[in-house]
């Protein structure tokens, strides 16, 4: 029910109005008078009243009147001076999700930007009950869709972060288990979102109380630990920047030198990574920042930096030439303080500084020029288009969040392309990641990589400042152990996307053979299969084409067998088949044959690691194909009971290629043994592909190898040689 104008504007004079709320609205308003004019305050004055008349009634977990929350917020934004717009919004930013005035109220009467604020903010938090209250699957859609609302404009997520720091500021009244849920979401998506933006302060703050809440005990321990710390700390900064300052009266530069805290949040993230027990280590880290002029002055006090002190190997990380994806500048340096203890170095110019601090929101802090297309708002931008654009070719939400996630994580990156164009790419990205960074096709046909000339395989982890030039064949595709070290969201999606294609292909390839080999053993004695007799099968089955049940058998979707038998019950005399059955089942005649040549849908069980010349037998899983097995593979005992679930399969005599297979082997213990069983096992050119070595008493081994053979002869050869070997006791093939 829309809220009658007439309530909004009841006089002053009515006893029954509220109005605990106008000291709240004071305080905001002189901050705000400090850089609005006078007819933007009247319309947040405005905008307060509608607010708390709207809100009337209601009150937050604490007590307060609920419109104590949005001023507060509106408070948080006015220290960033943002505009007098969002601060509007800011006010009504709660009026459409929990009241009843609408989004085409707000327009009316405060403006259609303010009004798509409101909506954007509104269908964020929206969308993060929709999440709570559904199944994990949807989450990650909803997260994709809040997404979505807040990338329309920068100043929504700028207004639903300082909605987020407001609540967790007052989390305190509510129960522990929503507490903690909220910390959660704050430090999984808000804090990186605020980090990703640049808006280094509010990011920092909101980490902190998140840990706060999520780990109490961990976050005093760190707090009490740097108040204790500070004092030692205190006298090697101040020894270091008196040095530094000296050095640069004398060079004539004007900068500030100053000592730099470090988060509790930092700490306790960087003592995790290096799961570090002693925090004392990583906190004892000396910080200090020197802020210069200009850009050029920043390397001249490196220099400086570096005469009086050593610096520390491979520490030094120019941003201010390859600036960080969200616009941050700075060098960065670590060295050898005063009493010998490493001395971390930030230098950057003040307008740099602001970047770093208010990332985005530096705009409106500083009135700072935001059509420069190295603008932390053109960068925002930028970044949230390619969101928008990469939701239009992936309708998979799995994916965009994986995407988001890789790209709000910080860690990245820099390599050179042969041509010397820097390529971004997260830290942990390989050659292959690389390769598909250039362009989809080098990543589908690449088969090898050289980095700075030398040559590595497509695993290789990439390195800041390596030179990379990959190499392609037009005969290689992707192959699935291609996801195991593709790490950028366009990799894996292309990656995916091919092997769906192959396997398409393929799976009615597969399926053709499955299906024929079916109805022979069921007493179908025909080469080709007429199409009245595939037309009748398909109606019988609805389904529209041959080719797709095809797909279906080679899937594992449908089985063979059973395919085969409605088959024959719609087109062949039920007699004639019953009797052929039996006997063909018996005979080799028409056993499938395995080539190894027949990619994604063939699989070897790892199980029992089948190899050519074993006996096998196939069963066929939704997904993933024919699975071969070797005919006595425990694994298979509940299949066999079902003569409709597996088939008996044979080898192709003209099978090439490496098999792995499992071989465990006790051994007495003598120095070198290790490097005797596996230069046996070199020698018969088998690969090693795993090795596990376990002592079980002081003078026995037991090792497990996973050897890449070609067939049951060359098998023996190796198993005979190694059991001469003396220091073997037993050696078996494991099933
Ligand atoms: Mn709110």
């Amino acid at each position: 029910m829309p809220l009658p104008e007439a309530k909004i504007f009841r006089s002053r004079a009515d006893k029954k109005v509220d109005e605990s709320h106008r000291p709240l609205v004071k305080s905001l308003l002189e901050k705000l008078g400090q850089y609005m004019d006078p007819a933007s305050l009247a319309e947040v004055d405005l905008a307060c009243e509608y607010g708390a008349q709207a809100h009337e009634g209601q009150t937050r977990q604490s007590g307060e009147a609920y419109i104590s929350h949005p001023v507060a917020v509106a408070g948080i934004l006015g220290e960033m001076r943002m505009d007098s717009r969002t601060i509007v919004a800011a006010i009504l930013h709660d009026v459409v999700e929990d009241t009843p005035v609408t989004v085409e109220q707000l327009a009316e009467k405060f403006g259609d930007d303010v009004a798509l604020l409101v909506d954007g903010v509104s269908k964020v938090s929206q969308l993060e009950l929709d999440s709570r209250e559904n199944a994990e699957t949807s989450e990650t859609a909803s997260f994709r869709k809040m997404f979505m609302a807040m990338a329309q404009d920068i100043r929504v997520i700028i207004i639903k972060l300082c909605d987020r720091l407001h609540n967790m500021r007052t989390l305190g009244s509510l129960k522990e288990e929503k507490r903690q849920r909220i910390a959660r979401q704050t430090l999984d998506i808000y804090a990186p979102i605020a980090n990703r933006i640049g808006m280094r302060e509010l990011c920092n703050t909101l980490e902190d109380l998140s840990l706060q809440n999520l780990r109490p005990k961990r976050y005093r321990a760190i707090k009490k630990m740097l108040a204790n710390n500070s004092r030692g700390r205190k006298s090697i900064i101040d020894e270091a920047c008196r040095k530094i300052n000296v050095a640069l009266h004398h060079h004539n530069i004007i900068a500030e030198v100053g000592g730099r805290e470090k988060t509790i949040y930092s700490i306790y993230r960087k003592a995790k990574k290096q799961s570090k027990i002693d925090l004392r280590d990583i906190a004892d880290i000396n910080a200090l920042r020197v802020i210069t002029d200009n850009r050029n002055q920043c390397y001249l006090v490196l220099g400086i930096v570096h005469t009086i002190f050593k610096p520390r190997p491979a520490s030094f990380k120019d941003y201010i030439a390859i600036p960080k994806a969200n616009g941050y500048q700075s060098l960065h340096t670590s060295v050898f303080g005063p009493y010998g203890q490493p001395v971390e170095v930030q230098i950057r110019s003040r307008a740099m500084h602001r970047v770093a601090e208010s990332g985005v929101a530096s705009h409106w802090r500083y009135k700072t020029d935001a059509t420069d297309e190295s603008a932390p708002q053109q960068l925002a931008q930028k970044w949230l288009s390619s969101f928008l654009e990469s939701q239009q070719m992936s309708p998979d939400s799995g994916e965009f969040i994986e995407h988001l996630k890789a790209d709000l994580y910080p860690d990245e990156v820099y390599v050179f392309t042969p041509k010397g164009d820097i390529k971004r790419l997260p830290r942990g990205a390989t050659a292959l990641d690389f390769a598909y960074s250039v362009h989809s096709d080098i990543g589908n046909r690449c088969i090898g990589a050289r980095i700075d000339n030398r040559p590595v395989p497509l695993y290789e982890n990439l390195r800041n400042g390596n030179h990379i030039e990959i190499i392609t064949s037009n005969r290689s595709r992707p192959e699935p152990g291609w996801l195991n070290y593709a790490v950028t969201s366009k990799a894996r999606t292309t990656i995916r996307h091919n092997l769906n294609k192959q396997k398409t292909k393929q799976s009615v390839k597969l399926g053709h053979k499955l299906i024929k080999k079916a109805l022979w053993d069921q007493g179908y004695r025909r080469l080709r299969i007429p199409s009245n007799h595939k037309i009748a099968l398909l109606e019988a089955l609805d389904l529209k084409d041959w080719p797709e049940l095809l797909a279906d058998i080679g899937f594992g979707k449908r089985l063979a067998p059973l395919v085969a038998k409605q088959f024959l019950a719609e087109v062949m005399l039920p007699e004639k088949t019953a009797t052929t059955k039996r006997k063909n089942n018996k005979t080799n005649y028409g056993k499938m044959t395995i080539e190894g040549t027949e990619g994604l849908l063939v699989n070897y069980a790892k199980c029992c690691h089948p190899i050519p010349d074993d006996r096998i037998i196939g069963t066929t899983t939704s997904d993933r194909g024919l699975v071969i097995h070797r005919l006595r593979c425990p694994n298979t005992r509940s299949v066999m009971k079902h003569p409709d679930q597996f088939f008996h399969l044979n080898w192709s005599e003209k099978i090439k290629g490496n098999f792995e297979v499992l071989l465990t082997l006790t051994s007495r213990n003598q120095p070198g043994v290790l490097s005797e069983l596996t230069n046996i096992i070199a020698s018969h050119e088998a690969n090693i592909n795993k090795l596990t070595v376990e002592e079980q008493s002081g003078n026995v081994s037991r090792m497990s190898f996973v050897i890449e053979v070609q067939n049951r002869d060359h098998l023996a050869d190796i198993m005979r040689e190694l059991h001469l070997d003396k220091s073997v006791i037993k050696l078996q093939r494991a099933r």
